[in-house]
């Protein structure tokens, strides 16, 4: 049996889908390690990992970064990291390692040690139908001369970087696009723009979507058909005009509203409606189960999580990659999109009407919820990982180099 070490930035959107995963390994007789922060400590030991703490109080990752400050951010990150995780894993000596696309210290420390490696992607995977928006382009220039201090601050870790580690083959901008011989992409073909186009480097395991911690506190078995559930997930703070703004508009059409309100405090919203539950943190995979229709940002996890229940999706997209997230959701018929400023009651009460009452959005979310399964989740994902284990890259392959091999 082997020893897999995870190493992850400590984002919810990005830790979900990998501790089924994790489970998994443990499951088959694996030792996993996990690096998180304290916030994700429990559900990671949960899940069969040892887990190590980030030192200090973790990576600063919290809030929706832009492209520019993002790669500041990681980058500063890794130099300051690396000390302390490589420490860790000359102590665990991994036989693999497991590491978020938009984690470059995984890929400096398996490059360090000498170790393979495996990516996974928490967001569709980059190419023309998904750009990374940390691809070097004029825009990400124009972006990154109108933040000159991130822009310094990105090339002064950078070259400590260089100087303090192993850094060939980490892109020098892209940062947010690490990859490995091996890819594990969290979505179906079916919904990865372009997937054909993709070398056979990268394996489209679908949404993985485990058994997660039952919330006793939560009225599962209260909700009144049809559910209406409404999120706009753990990063992005709409406020709670826009939070309230779903509600009331929802509210007219539902059994239950769940609303979730992340990083806003449910009381903020003021008197709702009798229908409408709105709580900070739901368990929103158990929602999805039961939901006819769901309001999201269109975070990766959460459209991917509504296709895997067959749910067709409102789509408000916030930012980062959801722009991108909302077209395709469009494009493959399983629902609408708005943007924020135009998302008034009225607007997104008439969109979930039409979501609720015309069928072909409920017909094309459910074959994509078939696409969705059968692309494996969790368990190919681990199969992925223990064929990685088999068969080693030799040192000297270059790791970011994408096969020209398509996969079948
Ligand atoms: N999530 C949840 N309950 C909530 C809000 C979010 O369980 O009340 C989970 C959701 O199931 C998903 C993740 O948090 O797995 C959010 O990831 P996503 O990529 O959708 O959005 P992000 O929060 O990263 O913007």
């Amino acid at each position: 049996m082997s020893t897999i070490a995870f190493l992850n930035v400590p984002l919810r959107g990005h830790i979900n889908p990998t501790l089924p995963v994790v489970a998994e390994l443990v499951r088959r007789g694996h030792t996993v390690t996990y690096h998180t922060t304290a916030a994700f400590a429990e559900e990671t030991a949960a899940a069969g990992a040892v887990v190590h703490l980030y030192p200090g109080d973790g990576p600063p990752l919290a809030g929706p970064p832009t492209p520019v400050t993002l790669l500041e951010q990681l980058a500063r990150t890794a130099v300051e990291l690396l000390p302390s995780v490589l420490r860790d894993l000359r102590h665990i000596r991994p036989d693999l390692i497991v590491h978020g696309a938009a984690c470059p210290w995984g890929h400096v420390a398996a490059s360090e040690l000498d170790v393979p490696a495996v990516s996974v992607f928490t967001t569709m995977a980059f190419g023309p139908g998904a750009p990374s928006p940390t691809r070097p382009s004029a825009e990400l220039l124009a972006k990154a001369l109108a933040r000159p201090r991130s822009l310094l601050g990105y090339a002064r870790a950078r070259a400590l970087l260089a100087r303090r580690h192993r850094t060939r083959g980490l892109p020098l901008v892209d940062l947010v696009n690490v990859r490995q011989p091996l890819n594990l992409v969290f979505t179906s073909r079916a919904f990865q723009p372009g997937a054909g186009s993709f070398a056979r480097t990268y394996r489209f395991v679908g949404p993985s979507v485990g058994a997660r911690p039952h919330d006793p506190a939560f009225p599962l078995d209260g909700l009144r058909a049809p559910v209406l559930y409404a999120s706009l997930g753990t990063v992005f703070d709409a406020g709670p005009r826009a939070l309230r703004g779903f509600a009331t508009a929802l509210a007219p059409l539902g059994g239950t509203v769940v609303l979730a309100t992340g990083r806003t405090d449910p009381a903020a919203l003021g008197a709702l409606p009798d229908n409408v539950l709105a709580r900070r943190f739901v368990p929103q995979p158990d929602i999805l189960g039961q939901a006819a229709l769901f309001v999201t940002h269109g975070g990766m996890n959460s459209v991917n999580e509504a296709l895997y229940a067959g749910v067709p999706v409102l789509v408000v997209p916030q930012g980062a990659d959801q722009p991108q997230v909302a077209r395709r959701v469009v494009e493959l018929g399983a629902g609408l999109s708005v943007r924020p400023g135009d998302a008034t009651d009225a607007t997104v009460r008439a969109l979930a009407r039409r979501l609720l009452t015309e069928p072909r959005f409920r017909q094309r979310a459910a074959a994509l919820r078939t696409a969705q399964r059968q692309a494996g989740g969790h368990r190919r994902a681990a199969d992925e990982i223990e064929s990685r284990l088999r068969t080693p890259a030799p040192a000297d392959e270059p790791r970011t180099k994408p096969s020209q091999e398509r996969e079948h």
